[in-house]
């Protein structure tokens, strides 16, 4: 019997019969390891109508009570982080030490949400006007929806659901069909810790359920992250359907190499970031920039440490990358091979050649060089293992080939020389800027969000940002009569 995996609603698995349900795989050997209900109306429905009938009793609960619950929930995620690390590996492949990492980056978050207390604190001024106060209230917005990607099942949830809660919101989670399972584990978790039945809803599906989530007029927000073309058509309806959304998007992201910089530390950390997670990281790196004359001597660092990757079952603790997440992913990643060859880069290392055995998603470990802007190589996020080297001239040539590119989630670049850092940072239009760091991706204190292409909306994820995003302020100004007060008056107040 194949194992199935449903809905969590109203603080208890559903039981109904699915109209539909997908496959999920086990990526290292190709084998379908449950069935997941992929929702319709009535399953939508049911999630939105749960989450509705908890808001009131949530969001009057005090803030001690809502922190007290996620204080537990981050103790039950300590105390159960290998076994969530594994059910991520399990469905997406990673290695079991990239899993655990995506789960400590999630706790971080949880972290930040359980200072909900001090965040939340309005501000108050008194003797606005003699006699009057004025104040602020931050209130939550009622039932918010969180849709998430394949390649993070556990932390990209968690970089909204905390803070939402936190804030005093209910939610219905959509994460991604292909590896459903870390949601689950989460919502039970949070059950243990607490919870009341109906807070944290998981909606399992496909297309159909994020567009009912986005039409149904209960959800009052969207907190999206996914591809490009998906984000833009979640913030397009989400917005004409009155919500507020964030819709993070893809990326191209590139790291600049310039010649003072130490290109040992520039080859690691290329390879580190272009590989780690089989390149599935919307933070990867995909593209190097290589600024003459490094380009010869940083294309063979680099292809050296490649050839040293053991690439084998994200269980197996010698793995340092496992398998794509899909036949059907790992077919149009390849495919891009021969794009390339044809488009005129030269392959120096083809991750085809690579044999692991067995029916896994295995694609190996590929670098490009000679890649230009026009190439599909160069312009299209490949989300795989597959790293470009781009070659320029001077400092320019590679700021302007950063900025011309339509993402703008991620980039870093690598020097020792302060002032051409310093310049960058404030030149380059991207959102996430490392400096000697391959994978800049702000702590959880910090908001995470690119530009351009890679985020619609205003406000990015997580920090200080996610809490003004799930949250609405109202300003009240107030007076208590007192003997001065100075009977009727038509004219528009004044502060006096
Ligand atoms: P995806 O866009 O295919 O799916 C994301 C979510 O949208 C899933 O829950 C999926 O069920 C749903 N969905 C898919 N197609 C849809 C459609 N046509 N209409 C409505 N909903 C749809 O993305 P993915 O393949 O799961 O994840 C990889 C992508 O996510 C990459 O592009 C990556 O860069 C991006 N990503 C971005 C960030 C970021 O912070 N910017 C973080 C992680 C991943």
């Amino acid at each position: 019997m194949t194992r199935r995996i449903s809905h969590w609603i109203g603080g208890k698995p559903w039981t109904g019969e699915p109209e539909r349900t997908g496959e999920v795989f086990d990526p290292a050997t190709g084998e379908v390891r449950a069935r997941v209900d992929l929702a319709g109306a009535g399953q939508l429905a049911e999630a939105v109508e749960a989450a509705a009938a908890a808001f009131p009793g949530w969001r009057d609960t005090s803030l001690a009570g809502r922190t007290r619950v996620l204080f537990a929930f981050r103790e039950l995620l300590v105390a159960r982080r290998d076994e969530l690390a594994r059910v991520i590996t399990d469905e997406h492949g990673k290695v079991l030490s990239d899993a655990a990492g995506e789960v400590q980056r999630a706790i971080e978050n949880v972290e930040y949400a359980c200072g909900a207390p001090q965040l939340l604190k309005g501000g108050f001024s008194e003797n606005a006007s003699r006699g009057v106060d004025v104040y602020s209230i931050a209130q939550p917005l009622g039932v918010v929806g969180v849709i998430s990607p394949f390649n993070f099942p556990a932390m990209v949830p968690l970089w909204f659901v905390p803070n939402a809660l936190a804030c005093g919101n209910t939610v219905v989670l959509k994460p991604s069909e292909k590896d459903p399972s870390a949601a689950n584990l989460i919502a039970e978790l949070f059950a243990e810790a607490g919870l009341p039945d109906g807070v944290l809803n998981v909606l399992h599906g496909d297309a159909v359920a994020v567009d009912g989530l986005l039409r149904h007029p209960t959800v009052k927000a969207i907190s999206f992250v996914g591809s490009t073309p998906v984000a833009r058509h979640v913030y397009e309806t989400g917005t004409a359907e009155g919500k507020r959304v964030q819709a993070l998007g893809g990326a191209k992201n590139h790291m600049v190499v310039l010649p003072d910089a130490d290109l040992d530390l520039a080859a690691d950390a290329a390879v580190s970031a272009g590989f780690g997670s089989a390149g599935e990281r919307c933070m990867a790196v995909s593209v190097v920039v290589a600024v003459d004359p490094v380009g010869d001597e940083l294309v063979s660092k680099v292809t050296e440490r490649m050839q040293a990757l053991r690439v084998g079952d994200g269980r197996d603790p010698g793995s340092e990358m496992g398998p794509l997440v899909t036949a059907a992913h790992r077919e149009r990643v390849a495919s891009y091979l021969d794009a390339g060859v044809a488009e005129g880069a030269e392959l120096v290392v083809d991750g085809r050649r690579l044999d692991v055995g067995g029916g896994g998603f295995w694609l190996g470990p590929t670098l490009f060089d000679h890649v230009r802007p026009g190439m599909s190589v160069h312009s299209d996020e490949i989300f795989g293992p597959v790293l470009s080297v781009v070659r320029v001239s001077s400092y320019d040539e590679a700021l302007e080939l950063v900025n011309a590119n339509p993402y703008g989630n991620g980039t870093a670049i690598f020097t020792n020389d302060g002032g051409a850092a310093r310049r960058f940072q404030n030149e380059i239009e991207v959102g996430m800027v490392g400096v000697n760091v391959p994978i800049p991706v702000p702590v959880g204190y910090y908001s995470f969000g690119g530009w351009k292409d890679s985020l619609f909306g205003d406000s990015h994820a997580y920090g200080p940002e996610g809490f003004h995003f799930f949250t609405r302020t109202k300003v009240v100004t107030s007076r208590w009569l007192d003997p001065s007060h100075g009977g009727v008056n038509l004219g528009f107040p004044r502060n006096m």
